[in-house]
């Protein structure tokens, strides 16, 4: 892959004609280490956030040895990528081939479920084996996080009691898994969900040897600035160490956007201004897909050789799509100069932009080269900055 310094010194030698996709392995790296460091626990990659082999591997490379797959497709694709990867299959709906294909000939062992239909497919599928590690998932509130996962899938936490003891008979290790929806924006949502989890394993009188807390650790965006991981982690600890289970019990996480938000962004070319709205070169269809369909905002910068020195002002986005939904409200914040033909990088959409491209229209590129500057924002650059100090001073 090529290499530049930044957004500009890609914009300068390729003047790129399609949206590129601009990553920055350090910056997953740095978050690969800090979950595998500093949370109490397992941390598993959540692949459908970014399912880029190249990410998979620097998040490998960096000390993630487990990935939440979702589909056949994904157990196929880390496996392939890393074949060493233990591999969490979390989709509580699957099919009975997925399970059989992920059980015999991936090594998949822990599924997850949410009735009793799949469960008792589970068993089927796999042949009723002595080793399957089943995960009950339950139904928590999505109240503190910026995109619900609270309808779809999982059991109700009172409901919960009969399907919790059939996985522990089925099981060679039983969990109790959750998600609190993407993005939460308070550690409360972990200590809310384990508080009603915990009701639910009380209630069934089984032994847990598995609390896979989920996803939904956040990363920072405009107007969305969360508390330090750190917080999120302290509350995780200290409510599961609250937990009725076992003494050997593993506290398991599966993030997907906190690993790999900061991991990339776009760097597109603006076709044509009116007023302050700008037609850009990628947009709904492509790595915008939740700046569009879910009001998601996105920090931008205008990549010009000779910075502007006009005000700020706000702007709003069209894709390149002949499609009106085609449209990014932001608000987008540059220079009111802006004007086509210039450059502008969106940032942070390493998380759920570049897995959400489509073709649509005959647009959807997927040019990408890594650049070595910081990403626009991170979460974990402060605590980057004071281990490198500390390497420093060891040195000396
Ligand atoms: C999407 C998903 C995740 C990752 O969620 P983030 O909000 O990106 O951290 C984790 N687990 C499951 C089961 C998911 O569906």
């Amino acid at each position: 892959m090529r290499k530049y310094h930044n957004a500009l010194g890609v914009a300068a030698a390729l003047r790129p004609a399609s949206p590129v996709t601009l990553v920055r392995p350090h910056a997953a790296a740095r978050a690969a280490r800090f979950f595998a460091q500093r949370f109490p626990g397992l941390s598993m990659y959540a692949v459908k956030a970014n399912p880029s082999p190249d990410l998979l591997r620097t998040l490998w490379n960096a000390g993630i040895t487990h990935y939440d797959v979702a589909s056949i497709t994904e157990v196929r694709l880390v496996r392939s990528v890393l074949p060493d990867a233990k591999l969490c299959f979390m989709h509580p709906v699957k099919s009975a081939e997925a399970i059989t294909e992920a059980y015999f000939e991936h090594g998949v062992r822990t599924f997850s479920l949410d009735t009793q239909e799949e469960l008792d497919k589970i068993v089927e599928a796999t042949g009723a084996p002595d080793d399957l590690w089943l995960c009950v998932r339950i139904r928590v509130s999505s109240d503190h996080s910026e995109l619900s996962l609270a309808s779809k899938f999982g059991v109700r936490a009172e409901e919960a009691a009969p399907l919790l003891m059939a996985a522990r008979q089925a099981s060679d290790a039983l969990g109790v898994c959750f998600h609190v929806g993407s993005q939460a924006m308070s550690p409360a949502a972990y200590t809310n969900a384990i508080a009603l989890v915990r009701a639910a394993i009380v209630e069934a009188g089984v032994t847990v040897d598995v609390v896979d807390v989920g996803g939904g650790f956040p990363s920072v965006y405009p107007g969305m600035d969360p508390a330090p991981l750190d917080l999120y982690f302290q509350a995780v600890h200290d409510a599961f160490e609250d937990m009725p289970i076992s003494y050997s019990a593993e506290l398991w996480c599966e993030p997907g956007r906190a690993l790999c938000a900061e991991y990339a962004s776009v760097l597109v070319r603006v076709e044509q201004r009116k007023g302050n709205t700008l037609y850009i070169n990628d947009g709904a269809y492509g790595s915008l897909f939740d700046a569009a369909h879910v009001a998601w905002r996105f920090p931008s910068a205008l990549i010009r050789s000779e910075p502007s020195e006009a005000e700020f002002e706000a702007f709003d986005l069209y894709g390149p799509t002949c499609d009106d939904m085609d449209h990014m409200d932001g608000p987008f914040y540059l220079p009111g100069d802006v004007k086509a033909g210039d450059f502008i990088e969106i940032g942070m959409l390493g998380a759920y932009g570049a897995a959400m491209r489509t073709a649509f229209n005959g647009f959807g590129s997927s040019e990408t080269v890594e650049v070595a500057d910081e990403p626009m924002f991170s979460l974990y650059r402060e605590d980057e900055q004071g281990a490198e100090i500390i390497s420093i001073t060891g040195r000396n």
